[in-house]
């Protein structure tokens, strides 16, 4: 008989655990007590802590405080258990998992982040599959990544993304599909698991809760005047730009000098593709004279992974070069 893995469950809130209240649906304490038969079906082979975070919260009101707490949680946990288990809201779930992983990239254990979009208890919840999902996760062997399970897939927090407030299949990553599928009478099929790496020495990167990145979509007409306005009236720590395609923008001469004084300044502006399996290159001579004010090519970060970058870098206050070195190492360009 094989011991059981230890695995500590942290449920922060979402319509997993939440029920009906006269405003609209709400987070509410009970989940464990509800989930208990579906945790007992893994009772040989996973022994499970909950942790209930105070306040339980809908995950669209995250803050980066939240994200702290959670990696001081994760921080406290990580060298005595096998795993971990993230119960979150599907709203900012994507972004978490982006964080985490990058924050936390050399944890030697799972963090598995799953939730639903429909309450536990309520009837023709997706939430036993998610779980099942998360739980049997746990029994890959050699996985150490940080991962969304979700509707019987496992997808890299790196990448990934909400596609759906409407069905139950509300995550994908277009850019590194998904890790491996599970079901209940095949259980995992199709792995595509990265080559278990040994653990290096535990890198810990902190969120600073004044970190101020500003993410803006690019779009033909006045846009492109606000996000001008913006980048120069009201410089942040870090820019994320969502330019069309390839990376292009127009070659507005106000727009470019706002960016070249942004680099003159070291306050990094992340050019990324606002198309869901889009990769920034110099493709075009459209956006030479972008790729030429100084911005840092995003590659293939999609908006959750190019926020959660950085974040980290005003946080721990990266240079330039050290955001590529760091998008070198995540395959993003
Ligand atoms: N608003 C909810 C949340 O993110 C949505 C969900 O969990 O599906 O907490």
């Amino acid at each position: 008989m094989t011991t059981p893995k230890h695995v500590a469950v942290y449920y922060t809130g979402g319509t997993i655990g939440m029920q009906q209240t006269p405003a609209g649906l709400a987070p509410a304490a009970n989940l464990a007590s509800l989930a208990a038969p579906i945790f007992q079906e893994y009772s040989h082979q996973l022994q499970c802590d909950w942790f209930i975070c105070e306040p339980l919260i809908d995950s669209s009101a995250i803050t980066l405080d939240n994200w702290q707490t959670w990696l001081n949680w994760i921080d406290s946990k990580a060298a005595d258990y096998d795993g971990l288990l993230i119960l979150h809201g599907t709203d900012t779930m994507a972004y978490s998992a982006n964080i985490i992983a990058l924050a936390r990239p050399q944890l030697s254990i799972p963090v598995i982040l799953t939730g639903a979009m429909l309450p536990l208890a309520a009837d023709n919840s997706d939430a036993p599959l998610n779980l099942h999902t998360a739980l049997a996760a746990f029994s890959l062997s050699g996985f150490t990544q940080t991962a969304i399970a979700f509707n019987g897939q496992l997808w890299p927090a790196i990448g990934s993304s909400k596609i759906s407030t409407e069905r139950a299949e509300a995550f994908a990553n277009p850019q590194f599909g998904t890790l491996a599928q599970w079901s209940a009478t095949d259980g995992w099929f199709n792995t595509n698991l990265p080559v278990g790496t040994p653990p290096a020495a535990p890198v810990r990167y902190s969120i600073s809760s004044s970190a101020r990145i500003h993410c803006f979509t690019l779009t033909p007409g006045a846009n492109l005047d606000m996000i001008t306005a913006s980048l120069t009236h009201n410089p942040p720590d870090g820019v994320v730009l969502q330019s069309y395609g390839n990376g292009n923008t127009p070659a507005d001469a106000g727009f470019l000098a706002a960016i070249r004084h942004l680099d003159q300044q070291s306050i990094p502006v992340l050019n990324i593709s606002q198309v869901l399996q889009g990769c920034t290159s110099a493709v075009y001579a459209q956006g030479h004279e972008l790729r030429t004010a100084g911005i840092i090519n995003g590659g293939r970060c999609n908006l959750e992974t190019a926020l959660a970058i950085l974040t980290l870098a005003a946080s721990n206050h990266w240079n330039k070069e050290q955001i590529e070195n760091l998008l070198h190492q995540q395959h993003l360009l």
